[in-house]
Order: structure tokens, then C-alpha cells, then sequence
């Protein structure tokens, strides 16, 4: 059980636990179900509102339970897109960001899962932040309740692609994934939940064999060994045969498609023979390729140019066999939030005091 300041932290308790928790108190264990709606259903973060709640009950949650867990220290609107990034400011000073997307009918909500990073792939912003800790359940869910009560369109899918890797908070992700999909919570299908990992080898394993339903997607970035070694030093440990292997094994297993990710980036990872590597490498493989021209941040990577994007999907369309392609552009280039340019920079804090 988490206390901040001598309360407890109930935000990002489940079902049984929240229930487990009243009757510790003293109420009965329906109030657990009446609080799980309050807070995930409805996203009511005081206590006051909960109006089937005895005032008692009120008055105690009040003065013993932590009920929201950031506080909106900063949001910027595009003005290309209806996309918004928030800057979360957590209960120990530590910030967050969280991305908002509307595109016609599709509302996708980019969420955090760790304050920075320590996978350290080296075209990532937030791998260069370093790793400061996991969020917690709470924090994880917040994101999303702050976002439906801000933006009117309903969200329609949540994506783990913001800052941080999923399967190294694994639990906590799980969890949350849990109260975005219970129909007592956010109600979201289970694919409209995508996870985004960089290849944690005994975390994807875990995530096929306790056969669970969201979506899956591998950062795959490079068509052979040598360069995912380079840009990507998790490689080392779990290469390119092991990942493909078992996103292999989720596709068969789910009868959903693994998502494998390719940051394209110029020089690196987009001559024409990285694409017939790649194109081999996917022969066959029951999967989504998804490529995504790199967003440019502090460092040294570039975006490739028109034309060799160009070549690299032409060679991947003649070869296909399998495999789905689709290009993702990023949204919000013009406030920093596209994927890997999440970082907490220290200019914000300038700006804003
Ligand atoms: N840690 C997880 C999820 C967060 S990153 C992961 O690595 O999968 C989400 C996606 O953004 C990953 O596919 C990552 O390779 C990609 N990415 C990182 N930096 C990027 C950049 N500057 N431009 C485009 N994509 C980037
Ligand atoms: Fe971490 Fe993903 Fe960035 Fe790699 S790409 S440093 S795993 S957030």
C-alpha cells in the first residue's frame, strides 16, 4: 500500500484491492466498487463529488486518501494539428509528458510509464534523460483521466509510447492496461490499448504466455544485428533473431499481429540494402511493419529525405510477403511531441516561473 504524507495512496488500486481496503476501514466492500467508478469511470478526483458516498465516508476519504496524483504544470496545443502535449507535475517534483491526438474519429492518447529511461537507445530524447524511477499505477491512469475530463473528443486508443519502457514497469503497465479496459473503468477494448517495447526478451515472453489481449509493438529499428548494436545497446543482450522469434509467437498464438517499429533515420538504417534486409528479414513473418521517418531532436540523427523514404518503401512493397506497411508521422513535430522527443527539459521550468 503506498502513503504519501501519512495518506494512502488509492488512486491505481484495483478492483479487490479497493474493496479489500474499505472493509479495512470499516465500510463495506461495495463501497470499493462505487469508489473504482468514482475514479476510473467517471474521473473524479475529490471526494466531495461522490455523492452515493455517505458523508462520513466522505469526510474520511478526505482527510486519510490521495485521490489525484499530477497536477498539470504545463500544456502546449499545436497549431498544425489537434494535438496537445501536457507536462505532468508528480506529488515529488518530477515531471511527465503525455501526448493528445485527434485525427477525424480517432482520439490516441501517448502515455508515460517511467520517468526517463535506462535502455538508452541513442537516437532517444528520453534516453538521454537517464532513468529517475517507475510510475506508479496512479500516475500511469492519471494521465488519461486528465486527458478525458481536458479534451472533448472521447479517446478511442491508448498507446505506450511516451516516455519510458513498458515492460520494465511491467506489472504497474499491466495493471493499468487492466482499469483502461474493465468496463467498470475506461471501458476501452483491449485493442485499443497498444504496448511499445524495445525488445525486453523475458518480458514479451511473459506478456504471450499469460496470453494477454492488448496489442504488442517491438521496436525493431534496424535490419541487422550490427546496427541495432550500435543504436540500440539492448541488443547485446536479446537480438534481432530472439525478437522477431517471439513477436513471431504472438502473432500465432493471439491471432492478432505483432506491430514491429522501424525509426527511420538517414545514414543509419535507410540505404537500399537495409531495405532488402529488412524485406528479407520479415518474409513471411504474420506481422505490421511500422515505419516511422525519425523526429528530430538535440542529437546528431536526421530524418531521411523524401527520396530515400521513398526508395526504402518502394523495395519493401516489391518484396512484400506477409507483412502490412504503414507510415506513421508523427503529430505535433512543432511542440516537441512526437515518438522519442518527450524529455523534460529544463528551459520548461524557466519559462514557466
Ligand atoms: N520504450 C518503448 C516505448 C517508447 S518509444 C520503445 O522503445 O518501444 C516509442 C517509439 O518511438 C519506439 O518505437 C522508438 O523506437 C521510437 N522513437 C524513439 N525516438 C524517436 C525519434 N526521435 N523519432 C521517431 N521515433 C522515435
Ligand atoms: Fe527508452 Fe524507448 Fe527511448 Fe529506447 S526508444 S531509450 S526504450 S523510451
Amino acid at each position: 500500500m503506498m502513503v504519501q504524507n501519512s495518506k494512502i495512496v488509492i488512486k491505481g488500486m484495483g478492483l479487490t484491492e479497493l474493496q479489500t481496503w474499505c472493509e479495512s476501514v470499516g465500510e463495506t466492500s461495495f463501497r470499493g466498487i462505487q469508489l473504482y467508478e468514482w475514479m476510473y469511470k467517471k474521473g473524479v478526483e475529490r471526494a466531495d463529488k461522490m455523492l452515493n458516498i455517505s458523508q462520513k465516508f466522505r469526510n474520511y476519504l478526505d482527510e486519510h486518501a490521495i485521490l489525484s496524483t499530477l497536477e498539470l504544470e504545463l500544456a502546449t496545443q499545436s497549431k498544425l494539428e489537434e494535438t496537445i502535449k501536457y507536462l505532468f507535475r508528480l506529488k515529488d517534483n518530477q515531471f511527465i509528458e503525455t501526448v493528445s491526438m485527434v485525427q477525424e474519429n480517432r482520439h490516441t492518447v501517448c502515455i508515460s510509464s517511467q520517468i526517463g529511461c535506462n535502455v538508452d537507445c541513442d537516437f532517444c530524447a528520453t534516453g538521454k534523460m537517464g532513468f529517475i524511477r517507475n510510475l506508479s499505477i496512479g500516475e500511469i491512469v492519471d494521465q488519461l483521466i486528465y486527458v478525458r475530463n481536458n479534451v472533448e473528443s472521447p479517446i478511442t486508443n491508448v498507446v505506450f509510447m511516451g516516455m519510458g519502457e513498458p515492460f520494465l514497469n511491467y506489472d504497474r503497465v499491466i495493471k493499468s492496461a487492466g482499469i483502461f479496459h474493465n468496463p467498470r473503468g475506461f471501458n476501452l477494448g483491449k485493442h485499443r490499448i497498444t504496448i511499445s517495447t524495445a525488445g525486453i526478451l523475458p518480458k514479451i515472453k511473459q506478456f504471450i504466455d499469460e496470453e494477454q489481449k492488448y496489442k504488442l509493438a517491438i521496436s525493431l529499428n534496424a535490419s541487422n544485428d550490427d546496427v541495432r548494436d550500435n543504436i540500440m545497446p539492448i541488443n547485446k543482450k536479446w537480438n534481432i533473431r530472439q525478437i522477431i522469434k517471439e513477436g513471431k509467437r504472438f502473432s500465432s498464438l493471439k491471432r492478432r499481429q505483432v506491430m514491429f517499429e522501424y525509426v527511420l533515420m538517414k545514414g543509419i538504417n535507410d540505404s537500399i540494402e537495409n531495405a532488402i534486409e529488412l524485406a528479407s528479414l520479415l518474409n513471411g513473418v504474420d506481422c505490421k511493419l511500422n515505419i516511422i521517418p525519425y523526429n528530430e531532436s538535440d542529437g546528431v540523427y536526421q530524418r531521411p529525405t523524401e527520396k530515400s523514404l521513398n526508395d526504402f518503401l518502394n523495395i519493401l512493397h516489391a518484396n512484400q510477403n506477409g507483412y502490412r506497411i504503414l507510415v506513421r508521422w508523427s503529430k505535433g513535430q512543432d511542440i516537441e511531441a512526437g515518438c522519442g522527443q518527450l524529455i523534460y527539459k529544463e528551459k520548461f521550468a524557466t519559462d514557466i516561473n
